[in-house]
């Protein structure tokens, strides 16, 4: 068989399977929701409701730009640019209920009276790390969100906490501010 028509075949028999509906296995917070799935090439698995238009192009190609300014606010801050952890990075996006259910995500930081995202590291699968959005009618609100909880992957991913000398709130924060200062000229 040729391998034009056998990738092609192979892709016919995958669609179901990437366009179809399915809970998560792995991450059993979320496993009474049902999602579509969706693969961000090698860098995070994305899970979407019925309904949301979130991309995975949208994912990869923000992870991309953003893994650039990790590279420069460790470099400024003397942060080894050494992975400690391979964690596999599974992003659902979610409504509002979902991230604001206390009973689900009882680990709320305090005073934000509305959470738009959440970071689990998910210390029940070694090899698991997730990040929950919620989606908004701006791309830069979804951009920051985004960029701003990859910060806390990262900094479990390159276990800078010996370094960084303060908490992964304050290293999130600081390199959300410094990725939205210089890509949008203003502070979110
Ligand atoms: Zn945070």
């Amino acid at each position: 068989m040729k391998k034009g028509v056998r990738n092609l075949l192979l892709f016919i028999l995958l669609l179901p399977i990437l366009l179809g509906s399915a809970t998560s296995a792995r991450y059993k917070t979320l496993a009474d929701q049902s999602f579509y799935v969706m693969e961000a090439s090698d860098v995070a698995t994305i899970y979407r409701p019925k309904g949301s238009t979130y991309k995975a192009d949208f994912v990869e190609a923000e992870y991309g730009l953003a893994e650039q300014y990790l590279e420069q606010f460790a470099h400024y801050n003397n942060l080894p640019m050494e992975r400690c952890k391979n964690s596999d990075l599974q992003v659902f996006v979610v409504g509002m209920d979902i991230v604001n259910d206390k009973e689900r995500y009882p680990y709320t930081t305090n005073n934000v009276s509305e959470r738009w995202a959440i970071y689990d590291p998910y210390p029940q699968d070694n090899n698991l790390s997730v990040i929950l959005l919620t989606e908004h009618t701006s791309t830069n609100v979804d951009t920051v969100l985004l960029v701003h909880e990859l910060g806390h992957y990262w900094f479990d991913e390159y276990c800078w906490s010996d370094d960084w000398k303060a908490s992964t709130e304050s290293f999130a924060m600081s390199f959300q501010d410094f990725y939205t200062l210089d890509r949008f000229n203003r502070r979110f």
